[in-house]
C-alpha cells in the first residue's frame, strides 16, 4: 500500500470544487458535501483497492456497493466491454430486435440458475428488475383470470432499491418514506418467522408473519411475496435454515409467486451461485443485477419460471414495458465474460475459503473486544455489530453512532466498509470474491486498530 499522503493535490481541490457545485450524490448528505466536498474522488482500481487522485490506496472491503465481486481493473472484462463498444455498442431490443450478446447472456443464465428459471427480462439495475417483476407478476395473474392477485409481501429490514415499486416494497423506514411515492398494494411481514410460517399459530408474533398476512389478506388478493436470500443493506441478515422453504411451501400452499431478490447474493456472494441455492430453493422469479457484470456494465434483470413465461407468451400484443438499455449489448457481454471467469476461475471456491478466513477473523475481532457481537458470515457476505455491553443486549448512546465512529476510522486507515442498522450497530464487510488470505487479515488488522482507536474516544 502506498502511504497516506495528507496534502490534497491541486487537481483533486479542482475537482471537489467543481463537485460540490455541479454533483447531487446518491444516498448522501447534500448540505455536508457542499460544505466539505465529495468524501474521496476515486481515479483507479486494481484487484481489491481503489486509489484517489491524491494517490491513496484503499482495501474496497464492501466492493463499492456488494457488485464488484471479480474486483476493480481486470483486464479481460474491460477487453470484453470494448470488444462489443467497437463491434456494436448498443442496439433497441423492442419490438423483437435482438443482438447476439444478449441472447447468449439468457441462455447461460438459464443454464446457472435454479430449476425451470429458464427466461429472462433484461433491465439496467436491482430496482428496475424489482419494478419489473412486481409489474409482470400483476401482469401474469391478470392473464390467468386472477387479476384481483395483485398485492406483494415484503419484509421489515428489506432493502429492494429506490425506484417507486421497489421502494414501497423496501422495509428500511427512510428509504420507503422518501418523497411520500409509494404504491399500492405492498403489505409488510416480519422477517423470519420461521415457526410462524410452518404453520404454528402460538409462536410469538404470528400476527405479524407471512402466513398470518396471507390469512389476513386473503390469497385471492396477492400476487407475490419478495425476499432478499440474506437481506443486506438491512443488516446482512441470515435466515434461519428452513425459513426460505417455509416460504416456498406457503407460496405453493397459497398458489403465490416467490420472487426471490437476487441483486446482492445473485453470482457467487454467498459461496453459491445463488442465495437461495444455499437452501436448495427454487423461486418463481429472480431479480439479478450488481454482479452479474461485476460491475463493469449497467445490467439487471428478472428471471421467469417455464409457467410465466409461457403464459406472457400467449398474450398477443405488445406489452407495454422495457427499458433503453434492455439487453444492452455491451454490458451483456461483459456479463458473459463476467460468468465465465466465475466458473473458470472457480471463484466460488474462493469465496467458500474466503469465508472460512473472514470467520476466523471476526472471531478474532469478537475475542479481543468486548464491545463487538453478533458476527456472521456466508460466503463473502458478513457483519459484526457494536453494543456498549453486548451480555446485556445495550446499545451505545444514540449520539455515539458508533458504526459511522469506527467505518470512518477504517476509512482513516484506508479499508473501506459500511455502517448499517437502525441503531448505527451494524458494519457489512463484502469484499471482492477474489481476495486472498493476506488481505482478509489485512482487512482485520484495520478493523482491530478502528475498534482500538474509537474505544480510546469513550473514555
Ligand atoms: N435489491 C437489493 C437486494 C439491493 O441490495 C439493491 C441495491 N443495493 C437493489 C435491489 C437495487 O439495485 P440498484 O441500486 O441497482 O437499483
Amino acid at each position: 500500500m502506498t502511504t497516506k499522503n495528507t496534502h490534497q493535490s491541486s487537481k483533486t481541490a479542482k475537482l471537489a470544487e467543481l463537485d460540490k457545485k455541479h454533483f447531487l450524490h446518491p444516498a448522501s448528505n447534500p448540505k455536508a458535501v457542499v460544505d466539505n466536498g465529495p468524501a474521496v474522488i476515486f481515479a483507479e482500481g486494481k484487484g481489491v483497492t481503489v486509489t484517489s487522485t491524491d494517490g491513496i490506496e484503499y482495501i474496497d472491503g464492501m466492493s463499492m456497493l456488494w457488485n464488484v465481486n471479480l474486483g476493480h481493473g481486470n483486464q479481460e472484462l474491460a477487453e470484453a466491454g470494448n470488444q462489443q463498444l467497437s463491434t456494436l455498442a448498443c442496439t433497441s431490443q423492442f419490438k423483437a430486435f435482438s443482438n447476439e450478446p444478449a441472447i447468449l447472456l439468457a441462455e447461460k443464465l438459464a443454464s446457472l440458475a435454479p430449476g425451470d428459471l429458464n427466461s429472462v427480462f433484461y433491465t439496467s439495475g436491482g430496482s428496475e428488475s424489482n419494478d419489473t417483476a412486481i409489474k409482470l407478476a400483476r401482469f401474469y395473474w391478470e392473464l390467468k383470470g386472477k387479476p384481483a392477485k395483485r398485492k406483494f409481501i415484503a419484509l421489515n429490514n428489506a432493502y429492494h432499491g429506490v425506484t417507486v415499486a421497489a421502494q414501497t416494497a423496501t422495509g428500511l423506514s427512510a428509504y420507503h418514506h422518501f418523497s411520500g411515492s409509494n404504491i399500492e398494494g405492498v403489505v409488510r411481514a416480519t422477517a423470519y418467522l420461521l415457526d410462524s410460517e410452518k404453520g404454528d399459530k402460538n409462536a410469538p408474533n404470528y400476527e405479524s408473519s407471512i402466513r398470518a398476512t396471507i390469512e389476513r389478506e386473503g390469497a385471492d388478493t396477492i400476487a407475490g411475496i419478495i425476499i432478499e436470500p440474506v437481506q443486506g443493506a438491512g443488516g446482512v441478515n441470515i435466515p434461519p435454515d428452513g425459513y426460505l422453504q417455509a416460504v416456498r411451501q406457503l407460496c405453493d400452499e397459497f398458489n403465490i409467486l416467490f420472487l426471490a431478490d437476487e441483486v446482492i447474493c445473485g453470482f457467487g456472494r454467498t459461496g453459491k451461485m445463488f442465495g437461495v441455492n444455499n437452501w436448495d430453493v427454487v423461486p418463481d422469479m429472480m431479480s439479478i443485477a450488481k454482479g452479474l457484470t461485476s460491475g463493469y456494465g449497467q445490467l439487471g434483470g428478472v428471471m421467469l419460471n417455464d409457467e410465466i413465461k409461457q403464459t406472457i407468451s400467449s398474450f398477443d400484443a405488445v406489452v407495454p414495458h422495457g427499458f433503453t438499455y434492455s439487453g444492452h449489448p455491451t454490458a451483456c457481454a461483459i456479463a458473459l465474460k463476467n460468468l465465465e471467469i466465475i466458473e473458470r476461475d472457480q471463484i466460488i471456491g474462493n469465496v467458500k475459503s474466503m469465508e472460512l478466513e473472514l470467520k476466523k477473523g471476526l472471531k478474532y475481532l469478537e475475542e479481543k473486544h468486548s464491545i463487538v457481537t453478533n458476527c456472521r458470515a456466508i460466503g463473502l457476505l458478513a457483519a459484526f455489530e457494536l453494543y456498549e455491553d453486548p451480555a446485556s443486549g445495550k446499545l451505545f448512546d444514540p449520539t455515539v453512532f458508533p458504526a459511522n465512529a469506527v467505518v470512518d476510522a477504517c476509512f482513516e486507515r484506508q479499508l473501506i466498509l459500511r455502517a448499517l442498522g437502525a441503531h448505527n450497530q451494524i458494519i457489512a464487510i463484502a469484499p471482492p470474491l477474489i481476495i486472498n488470505k493476506e488481505e482478509i487479515n489485512k482487512m482485520i488488522q484495520i478493523i482491530d486498530e478502528a475498534i482500538t482507536a474509537f474505544k480510546e474516544t469513550l473514555n
